[in-house]
């Protein structure tokens, strides 16, 4: 995020350029050396330069409007731009065609570049693991143009100068305000655009036939009537006699995962094997036993000694910070921490920029802690991974569209379902 890794980061991409086949026979020899192998299970991940993610109660919900910058996870998004949000066709599961749910979104502006002033990415997924479970299927199918998925990630970003909020950075003393309201979002989920009106009422908003379902179901059946009464009806006014009007509330849902602010700090200012919490001053959370149960229920299942090795040197890494829910490095040569061998992908199997058609590159990753947060519970059926990788297009590039996917690639533990 800051410059200097920036500056690295370009420094290490000049230096991979490869050099033309014709310019001489040195060429050949040359690509040998640069040759990057990203299948050496012994590498590990680089120790500097690791951004840690912590979930924190809201100090003041306000602190999460889309005006003010946020990373955050769960509640609803705080769409960067609030205009121009992903069609029907981005935002719903690839397998049950549910619209997905809002995970995080974390604000990682890249200040060299003009048009990444600000840069926010979303992360959504359908909150059925069995989806998840189809979804590992599908993610190593290659040249599928439209593959379908159950986890997304968009990128969002804009200039300083942009429609939506001032050049001048917020005074976060309560008087900061976005310069225009955004498009109208579903009345249920409070997530997506509502671009369904309700046939009855014209006033409740959908994005999906789904929504308004549930949102009828849960009591709109009633409430729509009496907004179509009252607007329907010339107002006679008997004085305070008027039954006040049922409200279109801003999200009806009540299945979205609980609101958190995501604060962030270095890896490197926790020291490593540290035995107790008490270098933790980000969080009060009580020691999490899930982790604990997963930790030997995964160590059982493995067989080899390179698998459970892995395994360990994975939580002895995390054990430095037990409650991260997110590790980000943009660095061409941060890699990720997998936790298991199995089920990482290749170099082949991460795609081209679907935009730029340029490289992509690891940037940042979802821990499973974050369930925990979340309250989902662990249960055989119940959403679980062992971590969720997501890489970006390097140039962060441009595009017609305000919200451009990236790639994400869920790894699942090995105790979780078959299919
Ligand atoms: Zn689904
Ligand atoms: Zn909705
Ligand atoms: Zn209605
Ligand atoms: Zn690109």
């Amino acid at each position: 995020m800051a410059s200097s890794a920036m500056d690295h980061q370009l420094e290490v991409i000049n230096s991979l350029r490869i050099t033309p086949l014709d310019d001489d026979d040195e060429g050949q020899d040359e690509v040998e050396e640069i040759e990057i192998d990203e299948d050496d299970e012994e590498e590990e991940e680089d120790e500097e330069g690791v951004t840690l993610g912590f979930v924190e109660k809201p100090k003041n919900p306000r602190s999460l409007l889309r005006h003010l910058f946020p990373s955050k996870a769960g509640g609803v998004p705080a769409w960067l731009d609030p205009v121009d949000l992903p069609p029907e066709s981005a935002r719903t599961c690839g397998f049950c065609g549910d619209p997905l749910q809002f995970l995080l979104q974390i604000y990682a502006p890249i200040s060299e570049k003009e048009s990444t002033f600000h840069r926010t990415f979303f992360v959504f997924m359908c909150p059925s693991m069995a989806c998840l479970l189809r979804d590992q299927h599908e993610q190593w199918k290659h040249g599928v143009d439209k593959p379908h998925r159950s986890v997304k990630v968009f990128r969002c970003q804009l200039p300083r100068s942009n429609p939506f909020y001032s050049s001048e950075p917020p005074k976060y003393d309560g008087t900061d305000k976005p310069l225009s309201t955004g498009a109208v979002l579903c009345s249920w989920c409070g997530t997506w655009k509502g671009e369904k009106v309700c046939g009855s009422c014209r006033k409740a908003r959908y994005c999906s036939e789904k929504h308004q379902l549930m949102h009828w179901r849960s009591g709109h059946k009633n409430d729509c009537r009496q907004i179509f009464i009252s607007s329907h009806s010339s107002v006679l006014d008997h004085g305070n006699g008027r039954e006040k009007l049922p409200a279109i509330e801003k999200v009806a849902c009540r299945t979205l995962w609980r609101e958190h602010e995501i604060a962030i700090e270095d890896e490197s200012t926790y020291e490593s094997n540290m035995s107790d919490d008490n270098g933790c001053g980000t969080s009060i959370v009580p020691a999490n036993n899930k982790k604990d149960e997963t930790f030997q229920s995964v160590l059982n299942k493995f067989e080899a000694n390179a698998d459970k090795k892995k395994w360990a040197s994975f939580q002895e890494r995390i054990a430095r910070a037990p409650e991260q829910v997110l590790r980000y490095c943009r660095d061409l040569t941060a890699k990720p921490l997998w936790p298991l061998l199995i089920g990482r992908p290749s170099k082949e199997d991460i795609p081209k920029c679907n935009y730029c058609k340029g490289p992509l590159c690891y940037e940042f990753q979802i821990m499973p802690q974050l369930l925990y947060y979340f309250d989902v519970k662990n249960e055989p059926d119940s959403l679980d991974w062992a971590t969720i990788v997501v890489f970006t297009c390097l140039n962060s590039c441009e595009a017609s569209l305000a919200y451009k996917e990236e790639f994400a690639w869920v790894q699942l533990y090995p105790s979780t379902g078959t299919l």
